[in-house]
């Protein structure tokens, strides 16, 4: 059984067990030969923490709604107890994740983006120096100024897609965080370099891999040490739930990241986790679509008169792109592109405002097309245009889509 105790014992794979199927052992390579180790990503997205095959067994794993477990004496290792440690509705959905990001370890689930970031932050040794994007979810930049306020830690800000300035600013750091590509801005990491670098001087390096996807970036095999994801967005996919994860294959790390959930108890509720899992079985279709659609949109907003500064990695001449086709699997490139409308914030409020397809919605990553103006938090890094509309490309026709857009877009 998975991780669960309150004493955090930590256990790899091989010893793993989910509705009474033995899991893949990924660090014992006589056990390559079976046939989960060779399953495609996408396979295992709809064929991952399933119940064992079986005369009336269920497809799904049902929902395990219970604060609490049978138990007598004094809890063995392993043992579920109290459902703040663990809930069975969390394994599968934890599993799939481990094994997306080819970790040694299953994933571990927060109620929130936000609270996987915050137990990935409490890793930052106290007093070390956090090297950072200026241009991170704002999300993550808020809560790291606080802590930089508490006296907790010390930032250091740095433009991400700069490698030479990352690396510099690591001289003396304890942390590095990388989103790539960033939100809003697209902009697009060195991964390997950074995480190379990072390593070779003993640096925590922690990657926000919520736009790319396993699907598309596995930072764990590039030498990231943890990984978060706001699964609330493509994992989800739905705009239904609130969710996060931490993983990792750092034995240790993931002890400690499990500890902090289970005392400080930004759980998930159970419910969420199930529809998540329903969401990430889609996950390779909802992408491929998408991205087909932000393409042709990103080329069109591109030649658009009243439209200027588009960023999308997929874009030929944007200044992420060969970096992006060389590390996102080179035929995907996303499905958020940022764009700015007109000249001032009132024109892009203007195009949102004026959307009949497209929703006027903060979030991304969804099946549905949200527009937002960034800008319009004031939390949002200074740099960011304020006239900047950050588009979550969905799943719909591409003509419709591009109707709406340019209908809102011709009228500035
Ligand atoms: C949305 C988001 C978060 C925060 O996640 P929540 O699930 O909203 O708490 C973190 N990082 C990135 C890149 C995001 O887009």
């Amino acid at each position: 059984m998975p991780v669960c105790h309150p004493r955090n014992e930590s256990k790899r794979w091989g010893a793993r067990a989910i509705g009474g199927r033995t899991l893949v052992d990924m660090t014992n390579p006589l056990e390559a030969s079976q046939p989960e180790s060779a399953w495609d990503p996408r396979t295992l997205l709809v064929a991952g923490g399933r119940p064992a095959h079986g005369v009336d067994a269920a497809v799904n794993h049902p929902v395990t709604f219970t604060s609490t477990f049978h138990s007598q004496g004094v809890a063995a290792p392993g043992e579920k107890v109290y459902a703040r440690f663990s809930n069975p509705t969390w394994d599968p959905f934890e599993e799939v994740l481990g094994q997306l990001e080819e970790a040694q370890l299953p994933a571990l689930v927060f109620s929130s983006g936000m609270a996987a970031i915050v137990a990935a932050l409490a890793l930052v040794p106290a007093g070390g120096v956090l090297v950072m994007p200026r241009h991170s979810y704002n999300g993550s930049l808020s809560l790291s100024r606080e802590l930089a306020d508490a006296g907790r830690l010390e930032i250091r800000l740095v433009d991400i897609a700069d490698t030479g300035e990352v690396i510099a600013a690591l001289d003396g750091a304890a942390a590095l965080w990388v989103e790539s590509p960033t939100n809003p801005m697209l902009e697009v990491a060195d991964l390997p370099a950074l995480l190379a670098e990072a390593k070779k001087r003993g640096i925590l390096s922690i990657v926000d891999n919520t736009f790319a996807t396993p699907l598309l970036q596995r930072p764990l095999s590039l030498g990231a040490d943890v990984v978060v994801h706001s699964v609330t967005k493509y994992l989800s996919g739905h705009s239904d739930v609130i969710l996060g994860a931490v993983v990792t294959s750092d034995e240790k790390l993931h002890a400690t990241v499990h500890g902090y959930r289970t005392l400080h108890g930004a759980i998930a509720s159970p419910m969420d986790v199930f529809l998540a899992l329903r969401g990430v079985r889609t996950l390779s279709v909802r992408l491929e679509r998408s991205h087909t659609n932000s393409q042709i949109l990103a080329q069109r907003l591109s030649e658009h008169r009243n439209v200027s500064g588009v960023r999308y990695p997929g874009l030929p001449d944007d200044p992420g792109h060969e970096r992006a086709e060389r590390q996102l699997g080179g035929y995907n490139f996303g499905s958020v592109i940022a764009f700015q409308a007109g000249e001032r914030a009132a024109d892009a409020d203007k195009v949102i405002s004026r959307l009949k397809l497209i929703t006027g919605a903060t979030s991304l990553g969804g099946v549905e097309t949200l527009a937002e103006r960034r800008a319009r938090h004031a939390s949002e890094p200074e740099s960011i245009p304020e006239n900047l509309i950050r588009l979550s490309v969905g799943i719909e026709a591409v003509e419709d889509l591009w109707n709406d857009l340019s209908d809102a877009l011709n009228r500035i």
